[in-house]
């Protein structure tokens, strides 16, 4: 059988649904998605098939202007992923429309010659009419080949695009088992829904402070495993608000990680969250790699 393999990068400024879309394409809760900017660290590969076509997903973490070493690993990690993509999406918030970001973005795009297809995404938040310029604007920055409306909350749009990009995939052999979803280790995965309980129940500069490293899982022979969650912060008043009142916010995290991972994981989780201040984690060339980023310098 002569199949068709490919990676497509999906790249975008920070909030323009990279991670839902992602997630809507696979059918799985592969990406974390939060309401605030930059939850998603690290690449992130779902697996789709379509037909003949396996389909690799690359959700990248949005590209900004950098200031920590954690911010900068994950801006270079997210050009990595689209130099390494057989095509990359580019995902506009059709809401916010042409940025400066977005604009920069698509101009970086553009010099760099490489296949690039336009999705704008949220079409369920815009009036029609306001597309077509949008479309025009962002054309004139890189060749856009193809050009898609979607909304990845709705799913309006999606089956088309995954259709297209289906057809579009260079003819070779599938790199992934065809019922594999991800290449994420259950690990980093139980770390990152912690991490997504910590992006949608705290708030401010919180979230950004704070990381979670996966200490040890373990499979336990009546089929549940036992996993356990250091969560690291860089000031002790993140600690105490991460613990909350009597405990009850890290209870909260805990609560809602473990019926995710549950779910996820497909069988009983036993899930030990542990808190520790530990000042400029997000320096330290050891926790970026934890947390699967590669160490820009
Ligand atoms: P990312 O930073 O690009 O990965 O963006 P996320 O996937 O984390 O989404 C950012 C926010 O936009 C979340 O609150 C999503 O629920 C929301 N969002 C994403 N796609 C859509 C969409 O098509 N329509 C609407 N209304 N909201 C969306
Ligand atoms: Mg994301």
């Amino acid at each position: 059988m002569t199949g068709r393999c490919g990676f497509v990068a999906i790249v975008g400024a920070p909030n323009a649904g990279k991670s839902t879309l992602m997630n809507r394409m696979t059918g799985a809760k592969l990406s974390i998605v939060s309401p605030k900017a930059q939850t998603t660290r690290f690449r992130v590969l779902g697996i789709l098939m379509r037909g003949e076509s396996q389909v690799l997903l690359v959700d990248t973490p949005g590209i900004f202007q950098p200031k920590r070493r954690l911010d900068r690993a994950m801006v270079a990690a997210a050009w990595t992923g689209a130099a390494d993509a057989d095509l990359v999406l580019l995902l506009v918030d059709a809401r916010s429309g042409a940025t400066d970001k977005v604009r920069e973005i698509a101009a970086r795009l553009g010099e760099s010659g490489r296949r690039c297809w336009l999705a704008l995404n949220k079409v369920d938040l815009v009036a029609p009419p306001s597309l077509l310029p949008l479309t025009e604007t962002l054309s004139k920055l890189a060749a856009f080949e193809r050009t898609f409306m979607v909304s990845a909350t709705t799913g309006d749009g999606v089956e088309a695009l995954i259709d297209a990009l289906a057809a579009a995939m260079p003819e070779g052999p599938h790199l992934y088992p065809d019922d594999d979803l991800t290449d994420l280790p259950d690990r980093l995965l139980a770390a990152e829904i912690v991490r997504e309980q910590i992006f949608l129940q705290t708030h401010e500069e919180v979230p950004y402070a704070a990381t979670a490293e996966t200490e040890s899982f373990k499979e336990r022979k009546d089929g549940s495993v036992r996993i356990d969650v250091t969560i690291y912060v860089s000031r002790p008043g993140h600690k105490a608000i991460l613990i909350g009142d009597k405990g009850a916010r890290i209870k909260s995290i805990g609560a809602r990680s473990r019926h995710e991972l549950s779910g996820l994981l497909d069988r009983p989780v036993h899930l030990f969250l542990n808190v520790k201040q530990r000042a400029g984690w997000d320096e330290e060339r050891a926790r970026l790699r934890a947390i699967g980023l590669d160490d820009p310098g």
